[in-house]
């Protein structure tokens, strides 16, 4: 374990700039091979603030599980959201920041024994349940908490339905879940749902709003104080989409089912928040042309890109969140697109980011960037195969650095001013390639010709 930790580091960009330039920047001296993210702070300033505009009485509760990037996390801290935790570790991260307890929802309805008593001796106590059993550990582990029951309403379609998982039913399950509490001498203080994330509908927020109001009368009528209401997640984050639709239907379903300001509504968003702020650069290493067949003209030819990043990495998004990625060259071409596909770094067949795609020619050493990037990716991503995951380098544009470094738990510290260059991939030197030990072999010569000999073996076999 490290003891001095250093403080994450963002660089405050003056005149005008781009994601694409701050990566064009890195890769110019052609020191940075592995893959990398830029991660724009504003983004995620611009939508706390979108967000705030369009439903003011709806706090935020960042999900932390969509990307728990010290610096994200912080930021989202700094601006005065709170946080939706599922573990103890999670906990921990926000906590460790300074964040007070009463800003955190334990919101995991299935939660280890161990992780419940960390998360009482924090002061945590805002936790979800939608079970018999979970009653029962919550009355040996918190009996103090103020419970939330998860109820299930799912979306008509969403990119990864969650009811299947959590939530009982509003109807048949709930209202006995709430006599059942107030029998043990439990608090239940609240209703939570969410409808899936990356939900396709949004009328559905209205339908589990009309659940939670039946809900809170159930709950009165039980014995409980209910005054939590808590809408979940299931946001759209990527650029160009918008919450303006969905927080008209939520606005109003709250002013018709719960008008009285004394109900206290949170939501969880992750993937909203995370998403767009991280675009991520990765590298062609290997191309293979495969030739074409039969009757096909040269034309149909299709070309092979590895990268170095793939679905073990960054986009495991691909497999498990079903996300479709894009892939945008860094350097602009005029030459006309052909079919493709782009493979991950790794050995495994599976390792397949996009099978057919449409790129103007790539190289050995072009840049490939990928847009809404910040969501479900880095948590989940391992080295497997030994291919690092990506670092994350922070960028901010000047005209907020002078608000967010006066707000904790940001500092100046935080902050630096200069160019963004490839800290992490010191130019390399003899000593990195070549083990240091005296007694060793001398490495063996490259087994394949450098790039420019290959056109030499070309042109012989013709
Ligand atoms: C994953 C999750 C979220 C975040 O969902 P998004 O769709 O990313 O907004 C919120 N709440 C809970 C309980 C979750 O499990």
């Amino acid at each position: 374990m490290r003891v001095v930790e250093e403080e994450p580091r963002v660089v405050v960009m003056e005149g005008s700039w781009s994601a694409e330039r701050v990566i064009r920047d890195i890769v110019e001296d052609g020191v940075q091979e592995d893959p990398f993210y830029v991660m724009d702070l504003g983004e995620v300033v611009a939508r706390y603030r979108h967000w705030k505009e369009l439903m003011p009485r709806v706090e935020p509760f960042y999900a932390v599980k969509c990307n728990d990037d010290k610096l994200l996390v912080s930021t989202l801290a700094a601006l005065g959201a709170g946080f939706d935790c599922a573990s103890k570790a999670e906990i921990q991260l926000v906590t460790g920041l300074g964040v007070r307890p009463d800003r955190i929802i334990f919101a995991n309805p299935a939660k280890p024994a161990s992780h419940i008593r960390y998360a009482s001796a924090a002061g945590v106590i805002t936790m979800t349940f939608d079970s018999e059993t979970e009653l029962l550990k919550t009355k040996q582990y918190m009996p103090h908490a103020q419970l939330v029951i998860r109820i299930r309403c799912d979306a008509t379609s969403a990119q990864c339905p969650l009811g299947i998982k959590f939530g009982c039913d509003p109807v048949a399950e709930a209202p006995r879940l709430l006599k059942l509490a107030a029998v043990m001498g439990l608090n239940v203080v609240g209703v939570s749902f969410h409808v899936g994330s990356g939900a396709q509908e949004t009328g559905v927020y209205a339908r589990a709003i009309q659940f939670a109001r039946a809900l809170f009368e159930a709950g009165d009528a039980a014995g409980h104080t209910m005054y939590l209401l808590d809408v979940g997640g299931g946001f759209p984050g990527n650029s160009g989409t918008c919450i303006r639709e969905v927080s008209q239907v939520i606005n109003s379903a709250l002013e018709l089912h719960f008008p009285s300001r004394s109900v206290r509504v949170i939501a969880e968003p992750g993937r909203y928040f995370a998403a767009a702020a991280y675009t991520l650069a990765a590298m062609v290493h290997a191309t293979r042309k495969l030739p074409a067949k039969e009757g096909e003209s040269e034309e149909e030819a299709h070309t092979m890109y590895f990268i170095n990043d793939g679905v073990y990495g960054s986009f495991n998004c691909v497999l498990y969140d079903h996300q479709q990625v894009h892939a945008v060259p860094l350097e602009q071409s005029s030459e006309r697109a052909q079919q493709c596909s782009v493979w991950g770094p790794s050995c495994d067949g599976l390792d397949c980011v996009l099978p057919a795609y449409a790129l103007p020619p790539q190289r050995t050493g072009s840049w490939l960037v990928f847009r809404d990037m910040g969501a479900y990716t880095l948590p989940v991503a391992s080295p497997f195969n030994g291919f690092p995951t990506p670092k994350v380098r922070a960028v901010v544009d000047k005209h907020l650095w002078s608000m967010l470094k006066e707000l904790w738990p940001l500092t100046e510290a935080n902050f630096v001013f200069g160019r963004v260059t490839s800290p992490q991939t010191p130019p390399p030197s003899p000593l990195d390639s070549d083990p240091p030990s005296p007694a060793s072999p001398p490495s063996p010569p490259p087994l394949t010709p450098p790039a420019h000999h290959a056109v030499f073996v070309e042109c012989a076999l013709k």
